[in-house]
């Protein structure tokens, strides 16, 4: 990792926020709608390695990523080169009217990144909820069928097809309708609350197929391999394959969205590789280019080539400068070793906060694969507690610690730090988690 001009230590200076952050704050409720929410009023003025620094000089501990975007690092030195060397060639062209190197060379990428040795093609797109529009209007045209499967605590984005997708109604859903048709809500497998094996759940899930939809209508099954927004569910092991074995047997798609969960973040290049299912099209995009706006869909090529030419694609799909980061972001997994810095985070985080949770019957499960880790919170009788969740999250942004919370019930603390952040920083920051706990 480079040297970067401030240094990675939590240190809070003023009180928070500090004064330009908050003169910030008073002019963004004055500017941006209201609609878009800020979870701290803390304005950002550098971040990078494991940190973010505002604009009056706090510095926290992220443990984020901008909700798992800067995987490798938020002023990584590979990317920021990437950027600066083609933003001088040209930023723009529009590969539809004259196409560049770079976006062949993300496709090339993703084909043989992902699971399964079979040909496959790409198309990049600019955001996550954009790659899950895509993969359902490949599926569709493919199959020539329209209804799409989709599952309890997704989350697919917020477009109006995609919140058609997403499960969780507040914030995301609530008078934004009407929704897109041919959307059909599917159990999915969530072994701390369902107590059902994979065989089990995916026994129910495809009679709920069968029954509510029907596999003649059925174009996809759209799932995230390890549930994001949703709660950092992960399913019970051959639940996954089960679905992915009746899909190929009943001619539909089965789209992985690895938006959140894929690209390195979870110690795999890809999460499907955990359970070993080789999904016909993926969905990626946070990660995947160091918070540079890039998505894609990649799958086989039979149904990726179904359209006609012009079918797909955008203005701004696959920009160059996006492509030159999403290959140094490629190129940073592999030669700074990221795959093994995110097994090693999964061991210190599941470690401390196993610990945690056996003497703290708070704490219900403890989950997730890779730097994609979750606590879930619970009150004595085991009932979602979100109350805590939001505790835990406000004292540890007063203490310098950026969390995110998650789920449904909102009772999950994810943690998502960036692979560039070094151990003691990470340490620090799950003892920050366990000195709250102690204190409420
Ligand atoms: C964030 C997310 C999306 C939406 O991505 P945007 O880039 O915000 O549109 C879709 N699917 C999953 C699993 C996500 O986590």
């Amino acid at each position: 990792m480079s040297k970067l001009p401030f240094p990675q230590v939590r240190n809070i200076v003023t009180d928070l926020p500090g004064p330009k952050s908050e003169a910030f704050a008073k002019r963004k409720q004055d500017a941006v709608s209201a609609c878009v929410a800020t979870q701290n009023p803390i304005y950002a003025q550098y971040a990078g390695g494991g940190v973010i620094v505002d604009l009056d000089g706090n510095s926290f501990i992220d443990m984020g990523s901008g909700i798992a975007v800067t995987t490798v690092g938020a002023s990584n030195e590979r990317v920021a080169k990437a950027i600066k060397e083609q933003a001088d060639k040209f930023t723009h062209t529009c590969f539809m009217t004259t196409p560049y190197e770079g976006y062949v060379e993300v496709c090339e990428f993703l084909n043989q990144a992902t699971p399964g040795d079979f040909p496959k093609r790409s198309v990049l797109l600019n955001s996550g909820s954009e790659a899950v529009e895509n993969a359902v209007k490949v599926a569709r045209r493919f199959t020539g069928k329209p209804a799409v499967a989709a599952f309890e605590h997704a989350y697919h984005g917020r477009t109006n097809l995609t919140m058609a997708m997403t499960a969780k109604v507040d914030p995301y859903k609530s008078g934004y309708g009407p929704f897109a048709p041919e959307i059909y809500r599917m159990p999915m497998s969530n072994p701390y609350r369902d107590g059902l094996d994979g065989d089990q759940a995916a026994k129910r899930t495809i009679n709920w197929l069968e029954k509510m939809i029907g596999a003649k209508s059925l174009a996809c099954i759209v799932i995230e391999p390890l549930q994001g927004e949703g709660g950092f569910i992960v399913p019970a092991p051959g639940f996954l394959q089960n679905l992915a074995k009746w899909a190929k047997e009943n001619d539909v798609v089965f789209v992985a969205d690895e938006v959140q969960c894929g690209y390195g973040r979870t110690g795999k290049m890809f999460d499907s590789e955990w359970e070993g299912i080789e999904p016909d099209v993926i969905c990626t995009a946070k990660g995947i280019a160091g918070g540079m706006p890039l998505s894609a869909i990649t799958g086989r090529e039979e149904i990726m080539n179904a359209g006609v030419p012009g079918g797909l694609g955008g203005t701004y799909g696959g920009n160059p400068v996006s492509c030159a980061a999403a290959l140094a972001v490629a190129e940073s997994i592999k030669n700074d070793g990221l795959l093994e810095v995110a097994q090693k985070f999964e061991q210190i985080i599941s470690k401390r906060m196993g610990d945690l949770a056996a003497r703290d019957n708070r704490i219900g499960d403890v989950r997730g694969r890779g730097a994609m880790m979750a606590i879930e919170l619970v009150d004595e009788a085991g009932a979602p507690d979100a109350a805590l969740a939001k505790e835990i999250q406000k004292r540890a942004y007063q203490a310098g610690v950026i969390l995110l919370s998650c789920g449904t019930e909102g009772n999950v603390i994810r943690m998502l730090p960036p692979l560039s952040m070094p151990e003691e920083l990470l340490e620090e920051a799950l003892g920050v988690i366990e000195e709250i706990l102690k204190e409420i």
